[in-house]
């Protein structure tokens, strides 16, 4: 019997789905269903309702619960704060926990909540495994992960790097890891999630040794909507001297900054199809954005203590020959050479566009998030001898 894990990502008012087949790795169904709680006619009422219609669809595809449907149900939760270092087996204890992180990310953590618990009361016999996007770097030095502030804001509120995107890093540096033919324990890389969402992370040995993200997805590169790094002293100002409130300064920063924020739109392919209009704004939206993934680039070269490969992911570090280029040209001095014309010709992943020379290998690799919950939902089953293959 094969063994099918149905992946669950539940946004504020979004469930996306996908099972997998872990044998084949291949994706059996996906979906999406939107317009969560909206009150809409179309849209179901809550998590509940939307995770109802899922599993009715699944079930007139012959992927019900249980027999040969379903497996186990592997959840991607953006926040797993400091009590969340692996993927962890559902149970009321471990959910209770899960509650109690709910202000770290108060936009994604309560919906993903209310999905599990869902799952809970509507399939008690399937096994469910929860998979943290900040799992990954519980690995981060103190160094890394404290911020400059005063350390009661840590000890009591938890206020901390995070970092996220973390299922992306670790599936990314495993392919790279495999790639170059070496084993993990032996990579060093720097590895740049560029989706609408984006992040870079340093890794040493296979470990996570800093990340841009913060205490929330907003901190560190330019994002379709979100600024990435400002100067702090902003959202205060916005505030003290704009009269704007924290709701307001929130929704400027997270969905109305960004690509968005600096030229209107936030696809990074409308962006350069403005850009080779000659549109200034366009153009400085996507100066401003390689500008930043070159600092980090800078920085992380030297945190690292030797650097085998830059990788590139998600949908516009797999499809952006322009981005890539931008972001890794005339870097010689740092070991770092590009081969302008596989990068531009870049079809076929994984793909190496560093020149045979290049000291530093420039790797182009997809991510598959939904591939990377699902085969640590069983893995995690096997570990406890719930699943027994
Ligand atoms: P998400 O974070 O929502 O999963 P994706 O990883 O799908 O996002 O990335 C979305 C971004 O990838 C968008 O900015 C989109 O413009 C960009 N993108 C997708 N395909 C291309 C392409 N062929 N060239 C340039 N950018 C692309």
């Amino acid at each position: 019997m094969n063994v099918k894990i149905l992946v669950l990502n539940f946004g504020s008012s979004t469930l996306k789905y996908k099972v997998i087949d872990i044998g084949s790795g291949e994706s059996l169904i996906r979906g999406i269903v939107e317009r969560i709680g909206e009150g809409s006619d179309d849209g179901p009422a809550d998590h509940a309702g939307a995770l109802s219609e899922t599993l009715a669809k699944l079930d007139q595809h012959g992927l019900g619960l249980g027999g040969n449907g379903i497996t186990a149900i592997g959840h991607r939760i953006v926040h797993g704060g400091q009590c969340f270092s692996a993927p962890t087996l559902v149970t009321p204890q471990s959910l209770e926990q899960l509650g109690l992180l709910d202000r770290l990310a108060p936009l994604h953590n309560p919906s993903a909540r209310q999905g599990v618990q869902a799952c809970m009361t509507l399939a008690p016999h399937i096994p469910q495994v929860m998979v943290f996007d900040t799992a990954f770097f519980q690995t981060l030095p103190s160094a890394a992960y404290h911020y400059a502030i005063p350390s009661w804001l840590y000890e009591k509120h938890g206020i901390r790097r995070y970092g996220a995107h973390g299922t992306s890093h670790e599936f990314v540096a495993q392919q790279a890891a495999k790639f170059l033919g070496r084993s993990l324990k032996d990579c060093n890389l720097i590895s740049f999630h560029l989706g609408n969402g984006a992040s870079v992370a340093a890794i040493a040995g296979g470990i996570a040794v800093d990340t841009s993200m913060g205490l929330t997805p907003l901190e560190g590169l330019v994002m379709g909507t979100r600024s990435g790094d400002i100067d702090p002293s902003i959202p205060l100002y916005m505030a003290s001297e704009l009269g704007m409130t924290p709701t307001e300064i929130d929704r400027t920063l997270n969905r109305e900054s960004g690509l968005r924020g600096m030229c209107g739109d936030s696809d990074l392919r409308e962006v350069f199809r403005r850009r080779d209009a000659g549109e200034p704004a366009a153009i400085l939206a996507t100066d401003v954005f390689v500008h930043r993934i070159r600092k980090y680039l800078g920085a992380y070269m030297a945190v690292l203590p030797r650097v085998d490969a830059v990788t590139f992911t998600a949908g516009i570090g797999q499809n952006s020959w322009q981005i890539r280029q931008a972001a890794t040209e005339a870097l010689e001095h740092l070991g770092i050479e590009l081969d302008r014309s596989s990068n531009h010709d870049c079809r076929g992943l994984p793909a190496d566009v560093a020149t045979a020379r290049s000291r530093v290998r420039i790797l182009v690799i997809a991510t598959d998030e939904e591939l990377a919950i699902a085969s640590l939902t069983a893995q995690t089953l096997r570990e406890r001898q719930i699943l027994l293959q």
